[in-house]
């Protein structure tokens, strides 16, 4: 076999498994064997670079960064849709439509998804571009980071026409959303509020390897192209089921209005077992030749119609709002209220999020609140129902000390939350910094759960998580539901974790901000702990993504010298706070101070790779050309505003052949 025919045989095959998985919900190869086939595949691709095609599944993690998106022209507009709330509505739609149509009705009825509209533009068979609705007319080029989300076939299967668009919704599970509100917590940022802004705010992030973490979803619900061949709404959707597309089962053909308000009835009620949100129905004429003859008005197609669900809401009582403490010292106010059924479940709390949300939705306790439930964990207070507050209620004084120290809280101008400054002494932050540092994603300490943690701070065998690595069997083998077994796992745990690489080191020691991603960058770039202490705030702002709220989170975190003294513990119980030799490899400092731009087409040497050359070296690579640009690295076919500019600011352009040569 060539390595052209493995090439594609491993691209086809991962193809099918990730449709299998992500368009059909039905896993056929376990993730290790597929992250295994990926690997090899990018393997061959690296060192065969002659057969890359942009919509291999490698494609998938995403890498490449948009700074501004291009603004792209629909060739069919995206329209709106007009909105119906109940049966006499749409009796007059019906009404409208029949004068202008000739013979029977029948009508399509499919969920109204709550996401982000896209429009996937496909030629011969492959993902062309992506584009965001915008104002109908044009939207923004986000082909980069649709590629990320693997429900959208990169290359489509069966017999479909050459050219054509499809329309759809692309959305954030309650799953997906949830976990990534629970990462944020973690790090100290603030949730998102929904999955739609969430979805939508997605498709925008400049790195599109930010995206492909999302777990992003594409639904298809609309084909527009000239000489499809296909004669109703129905038969399209079938079709681009067929074609490789993630298009929801639960369509319907109905044959009259009766029918369609069954569907309706149905939804509102099971919309709450869908995996994602959902605010309503659309209902479109099925025959597409009626289609044509409704037309549109100026804003919306006169063959379909939405039909809002009534978000479910319930009033209840708001007996008292208490506060939480997380891991950085954020306080959370929480609204207990009188417990209510919604939507399938028993409500009791709600979360108020911050100060100016209560003060905003004047909030009191004793109040009678509207509360509603989407997918998300937490459920919403809409508002106060004013008619029913006693005439002795006072406004609600926000809490002034920590509930668990008593430290008087701070807020930060600019910022939303409050603060509990105690951050040595104030029990929930010490337990969850160290819960956050045995993390999975962390130090991933094996046999140490999370309340474990809270036993040993509790008992007062550790204080903060240097302290771990101090602790001996016979200490914990006391604890309650603890067997000499599980004490012998925790102790090895614990051992093992001083293998784990700086860079997760950095993110378990819980630096506001600082997140798997940003620690990476800074790992990369400074490669001791000891450098990245003694970093002062312009040098950690100059490193790629690094901006003035990190720096000045690194720089407090290092100010303290509480913070010192366990960072040296940790050192010498022998916790990996510098690259090790092995990640060193190929890295130097040759290129440190130069902010380098990259353009051009190159010979010897991919993008890519000269990208990594520029970082491994201590260079960095920035994406536009400005007075701060060191060199320009010129590849064939240089743009000519590029080359203006250069010449304008009278700025070296050096060939890749030159640059190598730095290096060597
Ligand atoms: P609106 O934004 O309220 O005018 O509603 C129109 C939008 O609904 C469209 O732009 C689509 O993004 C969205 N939508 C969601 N689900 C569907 C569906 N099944 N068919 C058509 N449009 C849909
Ligand atoms: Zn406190």
């Amino acid at each position: 076999m060539t390595i052209e025919q493995q090439i594609q045989d491993l691209r086809n095959e991962l193809r099918e498994h990730n449709y299998n998985y992500y368009v059909l919900d039905n896993a056929t190869i376990s993730d290790y064997e597929f992250d295994i086939k990926l690997k090899t595949l990018q393997d061959l691709e690296a060192k065969y670079p002659e057969f890359f095609d942009s919509n291999s599944p490698t494609q998938r993690v995403g890498g490449a960064v948009t700074k501004n998106f291009e603004t792209i022209k629909h060739e069919h507009r995206m329209y709106s849709l007009d909105n119906s709330y109940s049966k006499e509505d749409l009796q007059d739609w019906e009404t409208r439509i029949k004068k202008l149509v000739d013979g029977d009705i029948q009508y399509t009825c499919e969920l109204k998804y709550d996401g982000a509209s896209i429009s996937l533009t496909y030629e011969n068979g492959v993902l062309l571009k992506a584009v965001t609705r915008g104002d109908g007319f044009q939207g923004d080029n986000v082909t980069a980071n649709v590629k990320t989300i693997k429900s959208v076939p990169l290359k489509l299967k069966g017999d479909f026409p050459s050219k054509f668009d499809i329309r759809g919704e692309i959305v954030l599970p309650f799953d997906g959303f949830n976990k990534m509100n629970e990462e944020r917590i973690e790090i100290g940022e603030e949730p998102y509020r929904n999955p739609r802004n969430t979805a939508s705010g997605s498709l925008k992030l400049q790195d599109s390897a930010e995206v492909a973490k999302r777990p992003l979803e594409c639904l298809l619900y609309n084909l527009t192209g000239l000489n499809l061949g296909i004669n109703t709404q129905f038969e399209s959707l079938e079709k681009a089921r067929i074609w490789g597309f993630k298009v929801p089962e639960v369509a319907k053909l109905t044959n009259s209005i009766d029918e369609v308000l069954e569907f309706v009835e149905y939804w509102d009620t099971h919309r709450h077992d869908l995996p994602y949100e959902t605010d309503g129905v659309v209902i479109k004429v099925n025959n597409l030749q009626q289609q044509e003859e409704l037309g549109y008005t100026a804003k919306a197609p006169r063959w379909a119609i939405a039909y809002k669900f009534k978000a479910e809401q319930v009033s209840t009582r708001l007996n008292n709002i208490t506060y939480q403490v997380g891991r950085t010292g954020a306080i959370t106010p929480v609204a207990n209220l009188e417990p209510v059924e919604l939507a399938g479940t028993t409500v009791k709390r709600a979360s108020l999020h911050n100060a100016d949300q209560i003060e905003k939705l004047d909030i009191r306790e004793g109040d009678m609140v509207y509360v509603e439930k989407g997918g998300e964990i937490i459920p919403k207070i809409l508002g106060v129902d004013l008619e029913k507050r006693s005439i002795d209620s006072t406004p609600t004084k926000y809490l002034t000390h920590c509930p668990e120290c008593e430290t008087e809280l701070v807020r930060q101008a600019g910022e939303a939350q409050h603060y509990c400054p105690n951050y040595n002494g104030c029990n929930p932050q010490i337990i969850g910094r160290i819960q956050h540092f045995i993390s999975r994603k962390a130090m991933d300490i094996d046999g140490l759960g999370s309340e474990t943690v809270a036993l040993l701070v509790n008992e007062g065998l550790i204080s903060n998580y240097s302290d771990l690595y101090e602790l001996t069997k016979e200490q914990v083998v006391p604890l309650e539901r603890m067997a000499e077994k599980s004490a012998d796992n925790l102790i090895e745990g614990i051992e093992q974790s001083k293998n784990i690489p700086f860079e997760r080191v950095l993110f378990a020691l819980g630096i506001r901000y600082v997140g798997e991603t940003v620690a990476k960058k800074l790992a990369k770039h400074y490669k001791t702990i000891d450098a990245i202490a003694n970093a002062t705030q312009e040098d950690l702002i100059n490193v790629d993504e690094i901006g003035i709220k990190i720096a000045e989170s690194v720089n407090a975190f290092f100010g303290s010298d509480e913070n010192n003294e366990i960072i040296n513990r940790l050192k010498a119980f022998g916790v990996q706070l510098e690259m090790s030799a092995e990640q060193l490899i190929g890295q130097t400092n040759i290129l440190q101070g130069d902010i380098v731009v990259v353009t051009g087409v190159f010979e010897s040497i991919s993008r890519n790779e000269l990208k990594k050359l520029i970082e491994d070296n201590g260079g960095k690579v920035s994406s536009s050309i400005s007075s701060k640009t060191s060199y320009i690295v010129a590849g064939n076919n240089m743009g000519p505003s590029k080359k203006e500019k250069a010449e304008k600011l009278d700025i070296v352009l050096i060939s890749e052949y030159e640059f190598l040569q730095k290096l060597k």
